[in-house]
């Protein structure tokens, strides 16, 4: 594989959903596109573990009846303007985007039809999905079709991006502080042989995905470490509602296999919450509802009783379900029954995990940010979409309809920087005497950070809870500033600062909001 131009017309960080549609809708105005991952494979991603599904035109359908269902669960904290916008447009862009140009393969009816499933909160069945792995075959799709694009995207793995450069902090021309503040590139880490490299873009979008590898239980893989957010937010550009952090109340319990989902559709098809004792513990806390409870509600109710029998999980029992799981739950029965668990003769064991960031980097309709010249979509953006919490299956479509209307916008605002005004930023400073990591040490920081996240910024917050995360988030900050400025850069230490970051954000917006709404909740 070889280096990233230096100069490209737009660079994207991240190649999920929302990445691969800004490259795309890019690449169809006629713009040379440099994706950087910092993955070691294009197609790991949040995407690309999707279960559910992405909303699509529905039964009965309208995008009067979507935007409702999404300003509901939201709480009506939603920017309406967003919401009307997404709803009206995304899922005509996903038939002719997802379904007729990249041909992924949803699943269909025995009439050829899209089977169209529903999940909680939805009006109606308008849930596109491809059993219970549509964020693969999203991803694998939209990379192929990216592929055919006459080369006009290139995805390079391995890159990570460090901090954004601008005119205004980083040239060592005097009279770039005069100038309008504009983002014009990017240091970014080649973890192939640690050069870092200066990489220049007439835009930048940043689709670099959640937050949840900030928290000890996430439902995200470990990439998800909020390194956009903490980068946009070290340049000076704003951040939104970063206290909605979505819980989601069943991942898989299990000391081998970290972050792996237990789809909402298997409460839906019939599933049971039990404790320890086989005792079906919501009619406790939702008698009415029991299993199909909101999704905080759920999550909520399961923390209570972890505390409450002081068991670190509970089950969730599928036996009873009247169909065949294998065939269902392809993925969900592989995962499990590759660490001995047959899903169809025992319970599996569950816990809720941090799962969707609502906040993230504000942006206006195109995607552009407070900071010109950067431009977010996807997870790490606040379009405003989700307000105070999130519709299920709505985030694989914010991502799709926004990142590509970001990349197709970014054709007319790009400003190359010149020759001249590149020559003025100095190349990336390593210390003097580079010390080797102690790998332990980044290790068990982060761990720390993310257990504290869990109890103390977690599902249920106090202020007291609140107030020790923060003091204790300062100390770390300090800590980790001044070994990152002695270290060997690598992938796992520039994670570390950016969890230490993006937690700090988190609790902050969360101390200075009392009160409870959506998935933000405190006592
Ligand atoms: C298990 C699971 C199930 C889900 N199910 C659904 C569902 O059914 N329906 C739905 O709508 N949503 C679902 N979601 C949410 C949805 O998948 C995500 O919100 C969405 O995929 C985010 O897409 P994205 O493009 O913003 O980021 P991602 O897909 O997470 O991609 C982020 C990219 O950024 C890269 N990156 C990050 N930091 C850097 C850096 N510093 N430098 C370079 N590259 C970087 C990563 O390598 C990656 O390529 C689910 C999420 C999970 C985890």
């Amino acid at each position: 594989m070889s280096h990233p131009p230096i100069v490209s017309d737009l660079i994207v960080v991240g190649c999920g959903i929302s990445g691969l549609a800004a490259a795309i809708g890019a690449a169809e105005e006629g713009l040379s596109v440099t994706v950087l991952t910092k993955a070691d494979e294009p197609w790991q991603s949040n995407t690309y573990y999707a279960q559910g599904g992405i909303v699509g035109n529905g039964q009965d359908d309208s995008g009067d009846k979507l935007a409702k269902d999404i300003i509901a669960a939201g709480v009506g904290l939603n920017w309406r303007e967003s919401v009307h916008l997404l709803a009206s447009e995304g899922p005509d862009l996903v038939d002719s985007l997802l379904v007729d140009r990249a041909g992924i393969p949803f699943s269909r009816n025995g009439k050829g039809e899209l089977d169209l499933t529903r999940e909680a909160a939805h009006s109606v069945r308008r849930i596109y999905h491809h059993k219970d792995l549509s964020g693969r075959s999203i991803q694998e799709g939209l990379l192929a079709y990216a592929a055919q694009l006459e080369g006009r995207i290139n995805i390079y793995p391995h890159m990570q991006a460090l901090d954004i450069i601008t005119n205004n902090h980083h040239s060592t021309d005097s009279q770039e502080r005069y100038r309008p503040l504009r983002a014009i590139g990017l240091y970014v880490l080649d973890a192939r042989n640690n050069e870092v490299m200066n990489i220049y873009g007439s835009s930048i979008i940043l689709a670099t995905g959640g937050v949840g590898g900030v928290y000890q239980h996430s439902s995200n893989p470990s990439l998800a470490s909020g390194d956009g957010i903490s980068m946009a937010y070290r340049a000076g550009a704003a951040i939104l509602n970063a206290e909605f952090v979505q819980f989601h109340p069943t991942t898989l319990f299990h000391r081998d296999v970290k972050n792996f989902l237990i789809s909402e559709s298997l409460r839906g098809e019939g599933g049971l919450l039990v404790n320890l004792d086989g005792e079906r513990f919501m009619s406790r806390y939702n008698p009415d509802m029991m299993e199909l409870a909101p999704r905080d509600e759920v999550s909520r109710a399961i923390y209570r009783e972890m505390d409450r029998t002081g068991t670190a999980c509970v089950f969730l029992d599928a036996r009873q379900i009247d169909m065949n799981l294998e065939d269902r739950f392809p993925g969900i029965h592989e995962k499990c029954a590759s660490v001995g668990i047959d899903i169809s003769r025992e319970p599996i064991p569950v816990v809720p995990a941090a799962h969707y960031f609502c906040g993230g980097i504000k942006v206006d309709l195109e995607g552009h940010t407070s900071l010109p010249g950067l431009l977010a979509v996807g997870e790490t953006a606040c379009t405003g979409v989700h307000g105070a919490n999130r519709l299920a299956s709505i985030s694989l479509l914010e991502g799709l309809y926004f990142g590509y209307r970001a990349g197709k916008r970014s054709a007319d605002s790009g400003v190359t920087p010149s020759s001249r005004l590149r020559k003025s930023i100095p190349e990336w400073i390593f210390p003097v005497e580079e010390d080797d990591i102690d790998p332990i040490l980044v290790k068990n920081d982060r761990n720390t950070i993310r257990s504290l996240m869990w109890n103390y910024t977690g599902i249920i917050r106090n202020r007291k809870r609140l107030n020790r995360a923060l003091s204790d988030l300062n100390y770390f900050s300090h800590r980790i500033n001044s070994f990152y400025r002695e270290a060997r850069l690598s992938r796992k230490l520039i994670e570390l600062r950016n969890t230490v970051v993006t937690a700090s954000l988190i609790t902050r917006a969360a101390k200075s909001n009392d009160n409870s709404i959506g998935c933000h909740y405190v006592e």
